[in-house]
């Protein structure tokens, strides 16, 4: 069982808001028999929050998700497998 460190990135402006203050968090759980890719945006400033989880023990809508790009802002998750 392995837990990454989060990959955080800044995420552009805030559909709430307007603020810059959005951060695009992808966090990936991986064992042997399962892999969670996790995403969430947040805004610092007002709150707003979205997230979204990919499991591979869970059967995928159609079409398919791409779980290790973000849902919102297209950025590819990575970071962190370094
Ligand atoms: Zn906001
Ligand atoms: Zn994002």
């Amino acid at each position: 069982m392995t837990t990454m460190p989060r990959d955080v990135q800044p995420a552009g402006t805030c559909p709430k808001c307007g603020s810059m203050a959005v951060t695009c968090t992808y966090n990936r759980f991986e064992n042997p028999t399962k892999r969670i890719d996790s995403w969430e945006h947040r805004c610092a400033d007002c709150g707003y929050r979205e997230t979204q989880a990919f499991r591979s023990d869970e059967p995928p809508p159609d079409p398919p998700p791409v779980a290790d790009v973000c849902p919102w802002c297209g950025r590819r998750g990575g970071k962190v497998l370094s």
